[in-house]
C-alpha cells in the first residue's frame, strides 16, 4: 500500500513530538499540534492533563527542500490548567524555546549558513530573515545548553 504524502512528510520533517494537521507545501506552511496529552507544571512541577485551551503560534522551521524559502510551523499549543496551584501554562515542546519564533533547528541551519557564507547579508537574503535573527542564531544560540 503506498504511503500518503501528508505521511512522508510528517515522517521526514516534523519533530517526533510533533503530529501534522495539515500540509499546503505551496506556501511552505505545515500547521502540527503536539502529541503529549499531559505537562508538568512550571510552577509547582505537578503533572497535568487538564487541558484549559489552545494557542496558535507560528515559528519558522528549515526548509523543505532545497531552493525553498522556510517554513512556516503553524504549532497550536495546548495550555493546561494546573489545579494544585491554580495557574494556567503553555506546554513546551522540544527543539521550540518559549517566547521565540524561530526553531531551534532553524537557528543551527543560519548558524551553519553564517559560518559557511562569506556575505552574512546574502545569509539572511537566502533564508529570508533579518540581521536581528541572525545575530541571535550566533550569538545567543551557542549559549544554550
Ligand atoms: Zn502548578
Amino acid at each position: 500500500m503506498p504511503t500518503a504524502p501528508s505521511t512522508i512528510l510528517a515522517n521526514t520533517h516534523l519533530l517526533k513530538e510533533l503530529k501534522l494537521i495539515r500540509a499546503i507545501p505551496s506556501n511552505s506552511q505545515l500547521y502540527c499540534e503536539s502529541v503529549s496529552s499531559c505537562a508538568f507544571c512550571p510552577h509547582c512541577g505537578e503533572e497535568s492533563r487538564s487541558i484549559y485551551d489552545h494557542r496558535t503560534v507560528r515559528y519558522k522551521d528549515i526548509p523543505l527542500g532545497p531552493e525553498r524559502p522556510p517554513t512556516t510551523l503553524i504549532l497550536r499549543k495546548k495550555r493546561f490548567f494546573c489545579r494544585p496551584c491554580g495557574k494556567v501554562f503553555s506546554e513546551t515542546v522540544s527543539g521550540f524555546l518559549p517566547r521565540q519564533r524561530s526553531s531551534e533547528r532553524f537557528k543551527s541551519l543560519i548558524r551553519w549558513a553564517c559560518e559557511r557564507f562569506s556575505n552574512l547579508s546574502q545569509v539572511s537574503k537566502d533564508y529570508k530573515v533579518c540581521n536581528s535573527s541572525r545575530f541571535h542564531a550566533l550569538n545567543f544560540g551557542s549559549l544554550m545548553p
